[in-house]
């Protein structure tokens, strides 16, 4: 699972430090040099004509401060740097470096798309003391976006079932997810996700675990559910195939080892060797 370490301290203040580590996106792509995957310094920033000012303030890791910047869209790769999609990094980069980027990103991702008032269209500025980009003509105020989505392992004694969603890459299981909707709890959401994705009904819902997921702004919450009912019948549009795995049936390719999908079912299989 991707979670910041417990040693990581937000900021909401720029801090004016040497030895600042930079999370510079384009788009949804991360700044970096390969093969060493070594962060942005300042002489690159300078190149890139970053603005000093638009650098915006994510934590403290490591004792190092940490800061975030969004680059324009044609923004070149500065000599040995390349751009890359976080999740091109799993496996690559340590986990604790890759939830710090994950959450720089949604903050550079949320400044970029709140340089203007959503209500006015008027220029917004940084608020202080907050994570808030401010509308000084109309007083709208922008926060982060977070979307809360649910995920559930649907259980029936020690079968799973998992499903293929439409999007997935080909072959890939996971658990069922969805986003949670305005006005729904989130046990609200799991029994109508599941019923629409699936056909079946679920009870004795139990809290595993939450994972942000930054692509972009999700909170996943994840659930095991005993199977209550229903025959599988997927949803066309979003589930290609949905099945039972039972003991000694051979799984399909899952999720990777960082996503709270594959933790979800990795700690519900049966366990290996018991009858
Ligand atoms: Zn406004």
């Amino acid at each position: 699972l991707i979670v910041t370490p417990p040693s990581f301290t937000p900021l909401l203040d720029p801090r004016d430090v040497p030895g600042a580590r930079t999370f510079a996106f384009r788009g949804n792509e991360i700044l970096i040099r390969e093969p060493d995957l070594a962060l942005p310094d300042e002489a690159i920033l300078r190149a890139l004509d970053v603005d000093p000012a638009a650098l915006l303030p994510v934590g403290i890791y490591e004792g190092a401060y940490c800061r975030t910047a969004w680059l324009p869209k044609d923004a070149p790769a500065p000599d040995g740097y390349t751009y890359k999609g976080l999740r091109s990094l799993f496996g690559r980069m340590d986990e604790a470096t890759l939830a710090v980027a994950g959450r720089a990103f949604q903050i550079a991702d949320w400044a970029r798309s709140h340089r203007y008032c959503g209500a006015c269209g008027l220029e917004t500025s940084r608020a202080a003391g907050e994570r808030a980009m401010k509308c000084a003509a109309c007083g709208h105020v922008a926060y982060p976006r977070i979307s809360p989505a649910m995920m559930v392992l649907v259980k029936r004694g020690p079968a799973l079932l998992l499903a293929r969603n439409v999007a997935a890459p080909p072959g890939r299981f996971s658990a069922l997810a969805g986003f949670i909707e305005p006005g729904e709890s989130v046990e609200d959401a799991i029994h109508r996700e599941v019923h629409e994705e699936v056909g079946v009904t679920v009870g004795d819902l139990r809290y595993f675990a939450s994972q942000s997921w930054p692509f972009p702004g999700s909170l996943m919450l994840a659930f095991t559910a005993e199977y209550a009912g229903g025959d599988i019948v997927c949803e066309a549009a979003e589930i290609a195939e949905a099945r039972w795995f039972g003991p000694g049936d051979p799984l399909p390719e899952l999720s990777p080892r960082q996503s709270i999908s594959r933790a979800l079912i990795d700690a519900n299989l049966p366990k290996q060797g018991t009858a």
